[in-house]
Order: structure tokens, then C-alpha cells, then sequence
């Protein structure tokens, strides 16, 4: 089998239930998975030099979470709320609960940060500033993780794996500085690793990445994912609006008046431009 294919038949992913038959020598085959309360997925990544050119497919990260955690950080990669948006669709279209995680605080000296803390709790979201170097937050990540299935997810080198060995030493994770494996073609699958970190409680680890692409998200429905629109968006003339050009359009007119905030509102912009018109479901 030729490796660049195997995101083709991922079948199961981290966080299922599964029935299994287990052979003496350790190996064994899963016969069934249970449906899924929820999961979290994105569209399989470009390949580069991979022959196969047909539709990118879903390619699911892990299911059956409770807390979904965006983490990001202030330099290193650099702080983009573009890119915490797009993570914020993923979850929303997933009905996850999503955290806000703002590491490496012990670089921002200058509270950088504060108007974008500001922008996301107005929103609605808990945003938790943390330092894997300095241990500012981590105890309001531990409490938050408590009993809970917890993912985290983020661009690479924001600090996820130096967030939880801080947490939990006995996981020893393998921190690294910009990871590099998403550009090869044959180690492009992401394999997320779940640990057991208490009676109760577990964490998802998930390989950082460059970029994420939401999968099978209509231009019409993208704005359910921003919550700050809802409550606009069945004020809109035309039930598929999609908040751009359309007449009558609530979102834009909330724009207008500042009730939205236009750094949101430019994030969707962009995201909608990338969605393909031609999702088939
Ligand atoms: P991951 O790819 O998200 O798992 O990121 P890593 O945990 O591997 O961390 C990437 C790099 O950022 C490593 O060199 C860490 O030492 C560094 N790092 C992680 N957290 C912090 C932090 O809070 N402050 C600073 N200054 N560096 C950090
Ligand atoms: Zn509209």
C-alpha cells in the first residue's frame, strides 16, 4: 500500500468507542465503532508530490470530546487571529465547547495582547493567558481539564506539548521548535495521541500544523459558526445569505453599527472566499 493513500481509510480516530477482536501476538482488528457524540475534523491536507488528484476528503482528528482548546501564542509563530478563527469554525461546526489558549505570555511585555483577550471574551469565550516558562495559567488549564476529554489543538511550535509535560511530567511529550513533517507527502496523516492523565480525566495531544482548512462547511452556513452573528442572521433578507454583498443583509448592517467587531467580520470575509462552491455532501 502506498503510504501517501493511507488517509483514505482512516476509519477509526482517537476517541471512539470501538469493539475489537485481540489476537495472542498483540495485533488485532476493530469491528465496529460507536456513533460518535461529536468530532472534529478538517479537509485531508495538499500532498505535495502525491499523484492523487481527486477531492480532498474529511479527515477526522479525534471524536467524543468535551473541551476543545485553540492554542496559540504571542511570538513564535506570531499571534494571527485569522488563524484562531478558522479553529473557532472547526469547533463551532462541531459543537465543541472552545477555550482560547494564549501561550507564551512571558513574551508579551508589552500586554500586546489585552485588545485581542478583550475582543474574544466579549464574544463569549474563555481566553487563558499561560507560559509553559513561567507556569502563569496552568492552573486554571489543570482545573479545566479535570474530568473532561480535552483536546488541543494549534499551529505548530505554539507550545501544546510544552503546556501539558508542564501539567503532567510524567507524559514527557517531545517538544520541538517548528515542526517540518507536514510538508513531506508521506507523514501528512494527523495522528493524534490521547493519554489517560487521570481516573477521569484525558488530554488529546494533536501534531501542530500550518494551516487548517474547515471541511464540508457551506458559504450560507459559515456564519452560524461566528456567534457573535447569530443573533443577526435571522434578521437577513434572504434565508441563504451569505453576509457579503446581499441586500437586506443584517450582519453587514450590524457591521455598520459596530456591533460587530470588524476584525471578526474580515476573518469571515476571508474564510468565505475560501470555501469552494461545489461541496458535494
Ligand atoms: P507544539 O508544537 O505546539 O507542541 O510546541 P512545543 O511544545 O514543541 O514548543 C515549541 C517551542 O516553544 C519550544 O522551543 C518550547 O520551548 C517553546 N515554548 C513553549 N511554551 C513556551 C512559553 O510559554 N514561553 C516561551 N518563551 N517558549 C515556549
Ligand atoms: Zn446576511
Amino acid at each position: 500500500m502506498k503510504k501517501d493513500k493511507l488517509y483514505l481509510i482512516d476509519i477509526a480516530a482517537v476517541g471512539d468507542y470501538v469493539d475489537y477482536d485481540l489476537n495472542d501476538d498483540g495485533t488485532g482488528s476493530i469491528f465496529n465503532i460507536e456513533k460518535r457524540d461529536n468530532y472534529i475534523s478538517r479537509k485531508a491536507p495538499k500532498i505535495k508530490g502525491s499523484s492523487y488528484r481527486g477531492e480532498r476528503l474529511e479527515q477526522i482528528v479525534a471524536s467524543n470530546i468535551d473541551n476543545f482548546f485553540i492554542v496559540t501564542s504571542i511570538f513564535s509563530p506570531e499571534f494571527n487571529n485569522k488563524v484562531i478563527d478558522r479553529f473557532l469554525v472547526v469547533g463551532e461546526s462541531a459543537k465543541l465547547k472552545c477555550f482560547i489558549v494564549i501561550n507564551k505570555e512571558d513574551l508579551d511585555q508589552e500586554n500586546l495582547l489585552s485588545e485581542w483577550e478583550e475582543i474574544y471574551s466579549i464574544i463569549g469565550y474563555k481566553v487563558i493567558r499561560t507560559s509553559a516558562k513561567t507556569h502563569i495559567g496552568m492552573d486554571k488549564l489543570n482545573e479545566l481539564f479535570k474530568g473532561k476529554k480535552n483536546i488541543l489543538w494549534g499551529q505548530s511550535g505554539v507550545g501544546k506539548s510544552s503546556l501539558l509535560n508542564k501539567i503532567y511530567p510524567g507524559l514527557n511529550l517531545k517538544t520541538k521548535l517548528i515542526s517540518t513533517f507536514n510538508e513531506k507527502g508521506t507523514h501528512s496523516t494527523v495522528t493524534s495521541t490521547m493519554f489517560k492523565v487521570d481516573k477521569d480525566t484525558f488530554v488529546i495531544d494533536t501534531p501542530g500544523i500550518r494551516e487548517i482548512e474547515p471541511y464540508g462547511i457551506r458559504k450560507e452556513d459559515l456564519g452560524h459558526y461566528f456567534r457573535e452573528f447569530l443573533p443577526y442572521i435571522k434578521n437577513c433578507k434572504f434565508n441563504t445569505c451569505t453576509h457579503f454583498h446581499e441586500p437586506g443583509c443584517a450582519v453587514i448592517r450590524a457591521v455598520e453599527e459596530e456591533e460587530i467587531f470588524p476584525e471578526r467580520y474580515d476573518s469571515y470575509l476571508k474564510l468565505l472566499d475560501t470555501i469552494e462552491q461545489d461541496i458535494i455532501f
